[in-house]
């Protein structure tokens, strides 16, 4: 499980989907994000999310 950063209340947020968008500089990657208050949000994934394997 990877977590982040909810762009919307600062809490906790489960990232539940990575994928990755055509753009003219080159792929972009993207996260979804899923936090503790229910916010669902879509960010770019400007730096490699701490995935640990545990
Ligand atoms: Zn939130």
């Amino acid at each position: 499980m990877t977590f982040t950063t909810c762009p919307g209340c600062g809490a906790i947020a489960e990232v539940v989907d990575r994928f990755t968008l055509p753009s003219t500089a080159g792929p972009v990657e993207h996260i979804r994000t899923h936090c503790v208050h229910r916010h669902w949000y879509t960010t770019l994934a400007r730096q490699p999310a701490t995935d640990h394997a545990d």
